[in-house]
């Protein structure tokens, strides 16, 4: 299949598995970083802190993450919500925001309903068009937060264009929310991006069994405020599951790899299946952005967006019918999942919004896990058979 033996960046293997944690600087020698769950620290003198301060576990993991994103430096939150909430804590009262239009629900819904009541606005502007992103710029901004590809209609953005634009301001923080991608097929600081963050509660962890979220940087004084949101703000994680996800990125090249090879497969049956309205997934050239794609990105993940046939009806049918994917939210973990992204993930985004955006009730979210390929894809042909008829088609013609 086109694309699916590309590969990411180089060394990233090797660095998921030993940056961070190499055996020495534990006195057992542990080849697995110990769980420290000790929540206080022995001082030398009062006020003098052994190590850097933080959680043994959490400096393993982070030192780890900056280097799969290439970053200098990385910090761990509690969730990917919370490493929103605590970069947001950079602003004050009187400061905007321009974020891209088509967002993961839960930071749109965080813009609308809790920063709006603190005194920062945040314009909704889509950043596919650099018209329209320089246009929502205002004097006062001081963030850009976009999502490449963007969820769930996986359009790109293009990063170094929003940054050139950013860089005509003093002091615009550009973050990418990193999480569809992954470090593994795109890099956002090395595209010129101060943040790139992620919900490693999807593919980073990649089991399903843990909420985190994680940022790199690699602007040492920007990552001494963001030190101090967390700390001051508290969206810490615990050492377990810093643990966890420290154990689950050294497989995230090998996951990533077949999630794309998956996807590909996923995406390059439905497009021609007659059940199908659309198929939505950057790999195949007929995606709008695939030219920018193949500069930005060296591969993507099993996130794969649809239309069937229909109405609610057939798109209710189809979940219902539906056996090796989940109908559940979330993404990015081993396990197919499917998504109804207009009564599920994006039902708090406003109903002009979703319309606007184009997310309607036919269309369908998939993350297309690990599951044996001719499994999942004889799973979408049964229940498209099931909830598409396709005489019904045939006589409305
Ligand atoms: C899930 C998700 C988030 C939020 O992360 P949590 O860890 O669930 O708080 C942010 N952005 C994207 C793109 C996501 O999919």
């Amino acid at each position: 299949m086109a694309g699916s033996d590309s590969s990411g960046f180089p060394g990233f293997g090797t660095d998921t598995i030993h940056v961070g944690q190499d055996p020495n600087q534990w006195k057992s020698g542990a080849v697995i970083p110990p769980i420290s769950l000790s929540t206080t620290f022995k001082q030398t003198g009062p006020g003098e802190y052994p190590g850097r301060g933080g959680n043994p576990t959490r400096d393993c993991l982070e030192k780890c993450f900056a280097a799969v994103e290439g970053g200098k430096f990385a910090l761990a939150f509690s969730s990917g919500l919370g490493a929103t909430m605590s970069i947001c804590h950079l602003l004050k009262s009187g400061d905007h925001i321009v974020a891209m239009d088509d967002l993961y629900g839960g930071t749109n819904r965080y813009f609308r309903r809790i920063l709006a009541n603190m005194g920062v606005e945040t314009t909704f502007a889509d950043a596919t068009s650099i018209e329209k992103f320089s246009a929502a710029m205002r004097p006062n901004t001081k963030l850009v937060w976009i999502e490449t590809p963007t969820n769930p209609l996986l359009r790109l953005v293009d990063i170094p264009a929003v940054v050139a634009v950013a860089r005509k301001q003093k002091d615009v923080l550009v973050v990418v929310d990193n999480t569809f991608a992954t470090p593994y097929f795109q890099r956002p600081l090395d595209l010129g991006a101060d943040i790139s963050m992620s919900s490693a509660t999807k593919y980073i962890n990649g089991h399903g069994d843990v909420v985190m979220g994680l940022t790199a940087m690699n602007d040492e004084a920007l990552y001494k405020r963001l030190h101090f949101t967390l700390y001051a703000g508290g969206a810490c994680p615990s050492a377990f599951d810093c643990y966890l996800v420290n154990r689950g990125m050294k497989t995230l090249h090998v996951r990533m790899k077949e999630h794309f090879r998956n996807a590909m497969a996923v995406a390059n049956h439905l497009k021609t299946h007659p059940r199908v309205e659309t198929v939505i997934y950057p790999g195949l050239p007929e995606h709008p952005h695939h030219e920018l794609y193949k500069r930005q990105m060296k591969g993507f993940s099993g996130m794969v967006t649809f239309k069937l046939k229909g109405n609610l009806e057939n798109a209710t049918k189809f979940l219902q019918t539906i056996k090796v994917f989940t109908l559940a939210e979330s993404l990015g973990g081993f396990e197919s999942l499917v998504d109804h992204p207009a009564l599920m993930t994006h039902a708090s985004v406003p109903p002009e919004q979703r319309k606007e955006l184009g997310i309607d009730d036919t269309l369908l979210r998939l993350s297309v896990g690990l599951e044996d390929t001719k499994d999942i894809i004889e799973d979408l042909d049964q229940a498209l058979a099931a909830a598409v008829s396709l005489s019904s088609f045939i006589n409305t013609l």
